[in-house]
């Protein structure tokens, strides 16, 4: 059984996120998609770590191969507990490459078990992310192409009430 772990903030779940979940379950039998709730962005979060799995849950509950966790620690630390071999991320441009790269080396040293797996965004999500739609939704754009259709109503409901 290869299990991969698909971590990220997810605030809120986007196309891009289920797009490369969808992927990734053709490469590995299990994929976890985790929230990590101590990354840099904390204090930025608009949605709560319940809400951001809540929703990752819904649109992923026909997906059987995919688990939705959340975890506060280490990410190599996690990927033991859960028996992970593989991390899996989303590319979209070269500047997401740096970054990623070093948390990769990073995971490599604290873990040596543990591979990371880039899939690159498919072009029509390259521009895609969290602030993208968390912006535009403030701004009464429509965000229907950019989030799945099984929380868009809740995403729209939560960032007026808070703008
Ligand atoms: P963001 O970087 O948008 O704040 P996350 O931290 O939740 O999002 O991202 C989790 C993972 O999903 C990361 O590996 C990120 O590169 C990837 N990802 C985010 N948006 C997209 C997208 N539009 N297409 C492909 N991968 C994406």
């Amino acid at each position: 059984m290869k299990r991969a772990i698909y971590p990220g903030s997810f605030d809120p779940a986007t196309k891009g996120h289920l797009d490369i979940l969808k992927r990734a379950t053709k490469l590995f039998d299990e994929v976890v998609v985790v929230v990590m709730t101590n990354v840099k962005k904390k204090n930025s979060h608009s949605f709560t770590v319940e809400e951001r799995v809540e929703f990752l849950k819904r649109c992923t509950k026909d997906m059987e191969k995919v688990r939705v966790d959340s975890y506060s620690g280490l990410l190599a630390d996690y990927a033991r507990q859960v028996g992970a071999v593989a991390v899996v991320k989303g590319l979209r441009a070269v500047s997401d490459f740096e970054d990623e790269f070093q948390q990769s080396l990073t995971n490599k040293k604290l873990n040596p078990e543990l591979e990371t797996v880039f899939l690159t965004a498919e072009a029509e999500n390259m521009f895609l992310s969290s602030s993208v739609v968390k912006q535009v939704c403030s701004l009464g754009g429509d965000i229907s192409d950019f989030v799945p259709a099984e929380i868009h109503e809740d995403i729209i409901k939560k960032l007026s009430n808070i703008e």
